[in-house]
């Protein structure tokens, strides 16, 4: 059973019932603690199907071996308890070894919420398995897109991360039609390719300036670049994806002129409303002007380091934590967002005066673990919180 639950249901809901009163409430006064939480975070749609897909399988399906292909969604303490459940993994650090050569029609085979590759998609048809497939329909929005460009002629440049699951089934999918794409992080490297389409530095400087698997092999920049569509990973940054579109089609416009463009790029907005909502939601609570801002969620989900990063535009302190136990009472341990490693931050928390934390969850990120991080702060800052009929919006 999962560490965080007594109530063996609770598992399939995630649900905190601090985090229900910090959402109705908005801000709740614990001591010299102001905790404040914004309108939209943590679990999307789209999870939530793809975790009561996983339940209702488990139920009519639970005398049959289960697998995943990797995460179901990019939160470690969920995995853990898909392996609880009995649910195998085919890929990734938790994989079982040898696991999909054995796969056979008695096998169900769980698709994550990101989708997957068409060639293992391919596979698992070949080999007869069930399907339980839980792809969000938004993730569903960038390969339609893209194959529209591609059957316009049009090579995709996909704003997102070579290696996330969900731009490598996207890729897979434009690869197995027959087109070219090509991933940009981040406005550094949308950079190095707009100088490329200004005609500014050749091949050789293109390529070092990308991920080396941000294209394919064959993949011929002076004819595959002459028409681009710009698409997003669901879960970026919507506003660095806006800008990247922005200084690509600008590098085309000096390239082709006003006429030209109109036939040399397309731009889509595929960022999901989820991501959208918890982005906005996310500037509005560090408006606020919190003295420190506390990010929750996997150090693999995008959307949890993007949202981490919405703090650095209000100059607030923010921390892309894991769990309550990356805090203790001088040291936070954090993803830092510039170089992905895992640092340590000192004296984070004052140890006297008021303080506001400001917090939010990613959409892979269960209140259950949200409502712990918070219980933490409460505890190392020598408060408790307040009786469930008192906070600071209902005027206690
Ligand atoms: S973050 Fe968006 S795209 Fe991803 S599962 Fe949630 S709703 Fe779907």
């Amino acid at each position: 059973m999962s560490e965080l639950y007594d109530d063996p249901d609770a598992r399939y809901t995630y649900r905190s019932p601090l985090v229900d009163r910090l959402r109705e409430a908005g801000e709740l006064q614990a001591g010299r603690l102001r905790l404040l939480l914004p309108p939209s975070f943590g679990f999307c749609w789209g999870v939530d199907r793809a975790l009561a897909m996983v339940r209702d399988a488990r139920a009519e399906l639970g005398d049959r071996p289960m697998w995943l292909i990797n995460s179901i969604i990019h939160n470690p303490r969920v995995n853990d308890d898909m392996r609880r459940m009995g649910i195998g993994f085919l890929k990734g650090p938790l994989a079982e070894p040898g696991a999909i050569g054995r796969l056979g029609p008695e096998d169900v085979v769980v698709v994550p919420a990101f989708s997957a590759e068409v060639e293992e998609m391919q596979l698992l048809e070949q080999r007869g398995v069930e399907i339980v497939d839980t792809t969000c329909p938004w993730v569903i929005k960038p390969h339609k897109r893209a194959l529209k460009y591609l059957r316009e002629g049009f090579t995709t440049v996909v704003h997102g991360t070579v290696g996330h699951d969900e731009t490598r089934a996207t890729c897979s999918l434009v690869r197995h039609h027959g087109g070219q794409y090509v991933v940009v992080h981040n406005m550094e490297e949308a950079g190095i390719l707009a100088d490329y389409l200004e005609g500014r530095i050749d091949d050789a400087t293109l390529a070092a300036g990308l991920h080396p698997r941000a294209v394919e092999p064959g993949f011929d920049p002076a004819g595959d670049l002459r028409r681009i569509g710009v698409i997003n990973q669901t879960t970026m940054l919507a506003s660095e994806s806006r800008a990247i579109s922005e200084r690509l089609r600008q590098a085309l416009l000096a390239r082709d002129g006003e006429d030209g463009l109109a036939e040399s790029f397309r731009d889509f907005d595929t960022i999901c409303a989820a991501t959208q909502d918890n982005q906005d939601a996310a500037h509005l609570v560090a408006g606020k002007g919190p003295d420190l801002f506390l990010v929750v969620g996997g150090y693999d989900s995008s959307n949890t380091r993007n949202l981490a990063r919405v703090g650095d535009g209000h100059q607030v302190p923010a921390y892309h934590i894991e769990s309550p136990e990356d805090l203790d009472a001088d040291r936070l341990r954090h993803r830092d967002r510039d170089s992905g490693e895992i640092a340590e931050a000192r004296g984070w928390l004052p140890s006297a005066g008021p303080v506001a934390v400001a917090f939010t969850a990613g959409a892979s990120t269960p209140d259950a673990i949200l409502g712990k991080v918070v219980e933490r702060v409460v505890e190392l800052a020598g408060e408790s919180l307040p009786a469930s009929d008192t906070s600071v919006a209902d005027g206690a």
